[in-house]
């Protein structure tokens, strides 16, 4: 079935994806880009901040056993940023690589964070600083998969405070205060996270609404012509020609209509059109088809790698079921017939390659030919 306008999208609310995970993959697709730039930003600062403390420690310790151990978990981090930018470099389009590097450089950052606290358990509050600081950087800063950073924040902030219970003397009501504002951090982060996750979701789905209503009719959902002319024909024709296909188009118009208005009125005819538009759609195959509405009662089959004969069984097939389809429309029976003009190109190396030009003013030759012999039947030729 050639693919419809696309329904408004439902959210899962906790997870803040869309719950049908063919359009959550549309929407990080399309979203790609300004991840991966926020990814960039976010893993430059996270190197410069790292360096930094690293010039500090050196600066003020010195070198030493414990000095060399913080000095080299600074560092592995600052190269696991690095290697995530040289992975986004090579990998721009890939969702799971960008995925992966915003993951692993948030375990890398949270993990040499807890050994540099682990060597200096004595500073304790201001690692607690510190922790809340990260915490927001790691919901907020650094886009990712929400559950993910989830599943990184809670225990890194469970591994902190155990730490903290272990290693350093400072009093109980010390360590709980700082849990219950580690966990502040945590719910806060997790809220503003969700925001954007949110925002970003209606944002895409506005696009994709507005992007329907400007590419399809509204009565039928089929495709407008504005878009067959401004992207499909010539999207379709250079693939066809890329891979030296079959490019068909059946122009197809319904017969003596003016009188189907005539007796029935102007919403019975629509009734006709929307079960003839409804007939196209559900015949032709989804997401490789296109159909077009392309004048009043006239609709363009686009159909990718079919040939003639392929074409003209299917111009039957609709031409036999439409005429054999009795329409309900307030309680009176309504019959209708439709006539069909089909052309085809085959983009194959022998062919012509200028053989495409005015195929869909030959498709409409052709339907005025069926017309003229007689209505409700299909006129076809293969173009040279
Ligand atoms: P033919 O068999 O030669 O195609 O005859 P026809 O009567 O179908 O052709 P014609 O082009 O003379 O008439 C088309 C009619 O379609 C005229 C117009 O009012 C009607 N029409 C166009 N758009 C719509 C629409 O959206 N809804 C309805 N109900 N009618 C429409
Ligand atoms: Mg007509
Ligand atoms: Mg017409």
């Amino acid at each position: 079935m050639a693919s419809n306008p696309a329904p408004c999208q439902p959210l899962a609310p906790l997870l803040s994806e869309f719950r049908d995970a063919a359009v959550e993959q549309a929407f990080l697709r399309q979203h790609l880009g300004t991840t991966q730039s926020q990814l960039r930003i976010a893993f430059i600062f996270c190197s410069i901040f790292y360096l930094g403390f690293t010039a500090v420690d050196v600066v003020w310790l010195g070198f030493g056993p414990a000095a060399n151990v913080m000095l080299a978990a600074r560092l592995s981090v600052v190269i696991i940023a690095f290697a995530s930018l040289a992975l986004l470099r090579i990998y721009p389009e890939s969702i799971p690589v960008t995925r992966l590097v915003a993951t692993g450089t948030e375990i890398a950052g949270s993990l040499g964070f807890l050994v540099i606290f682990a060597l200096r358990p004595r500073e304790f509050q201001m690692h607690a600083i510190t922790m809340a600081i990260l915490i927001i950087v790691l919901y907020i800063y650094v886009p990712n998969r929400l559950v993910y950073v989830l599943a990184v924040a809670v225990p890194v902030t469970l591994m902190f405070v155990l730490l903290a219970h272990r290693l350093s003397t400072m009093l109980a009501i010390e360590l709980g205060t700082t849990a219950v504002l580690l966990m502040l951090a945590n719910v806060f982060g997790y809220v503003a996270a969700r925001r954007y996750q949110l925002l970003w979701r209606e944002e895409y789905r506005a696009q994709v609404v507005l992007k329907n209503l400007s590419i399809r009719d509204p009565l039928t959902g089929c495709y407008n012509r504005r878009h067959l002319h401004e992207q499909l024909l010539e999207n379709e024709i250079s693939r066809a020609q890329r891979y030296g296909l079959s490019l068909t188009v059946i122009m197809c118009d319904l017969d003596h209509f003016k009188s189907v208005n005539d007796n029935y009125g102007h919403y019975g005819g629509d009734a006709v059109l929307l079960r003839f538009a409804g007939l196209l759609r559900s015949m032709t195959r989804d997401s490789i088809d296109s159909v077009v509405r392309y004048g009043g009662e006239e609709f363009l089959l686009i159909l990718p790698e079919t040939d003639l004969n392929g074409a003209v069984l299917l111009a039957e097939r609709l031409r036999q079921t439409f005429a054999g389809q009795a329409i309900d429309y307030n309680g009176q029976v309504i019959t209708a017939t439709a006539s069909f003009g089909v052309a085809s190109v085959n983009f194959s190396a022998s062919a012509n390659p200028a053989a495409h030009h005015g195929m869909i003013a030959t498709a409409d030759n052709l339907l005025y030919a069926a017309k003229k012999g007689g209505r409700n039947q299909v006129c076809s030729v293969q173009l040279p």
